[in-house]
């Protein structure tokens, strides 16, 4: 079997985002924006790469609150949901209220039985595109197939998707309250308590330094 690799890097204005609300000329059919929207503060675009970081970045999106700021913040730091967030009309604030709302609708599917996303919950055609490549692995080694996608929003779904498929189990800190995979192909092993050795160490130092027994 074939090793897929992914790779995603992902433009982010450096000013950050702000909200801005439509406004189409009166009687005009062709109004510069109908939605409100987020859009770019129009600094310089920074090259970030979103997953490497943060491996359960989708569960963060899928608990973003209902509200223009915590899509602000959110953009701020990991980009635009799609292309059109790096063009002036911005991506729609309902673009980001849906797929917010989606993606918790997916992983709550997973509870339940991960079964049920293949038939009960499939995605949304949008949600998910990638451009895939070959790309050289290492001197002289076969060439290896590389998925790259193609908005945050498929880079989100590409993450939930890789999750559910190594049957990872997501849980939050002890210590710091981060969400962690642990289990199946996840880097921290099953029935892990700490998203990081950092964290498990610091717990356990302020557990003797209390005097209390592990
Ligand atoms: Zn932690």
């Amino acid at each position: 079997m074939a090793t897929i690799s992914t790779h995603f890097e992902w433009q982010v204005d450096s000013k950050g985002y702000r909200f801005e609300r439509s406004h189409k000329p009166k009687g005009s059919l062709l109004g510069r924006r109908e939605h409100d929207a987020i859009v770019r503060r129009g600094g310089g675009l920074q090259t970030r790469h979103p997953l490497e970081h943060f491996d359960t970045l989708y569960k963060q999106f899928s608990e973003l609150d209902d509200s223009v700021e915590a899509y602000i913040d959110f953009a701020s730091k990991f980009g635009p949901l799609t292309e059109n967030g790096h063009a002036p009309e911005g991506d729609p604030v309902e673009d980001w209220r849906f797929w917010v709302s989606y993606m918790k609708h997916l992983i709550v599917v997973r509870e339940v039985d991960p079964q049920k996303l293949i038939y009960d919950a499939p995605s949304p055609t949008e949600f998910g595109r990638m451009r895939a490549r070959l790309v050289a692995q290492g001197p002289g080694g076969r060439p290896a197939l590389r998925l790259i996608p193609v908005s945050l929003r498929d880079a989100l779904w590409l993450q939930f998707a890789q999750s559910t498929v190594s049957g990872a189990d997501l849980r939050t800190c002890d210590w710091c309250g981060t969400w962690f995979e642990s289990g199946g192909g996840a880097g921290r092993r099953a029935g892990a308590r700490f998203c990081s050795e950092k964290c498990r160490s610091t717990f356990n130092n302020r557990k003797k330094s209390k005097g209390v027994r592990s």
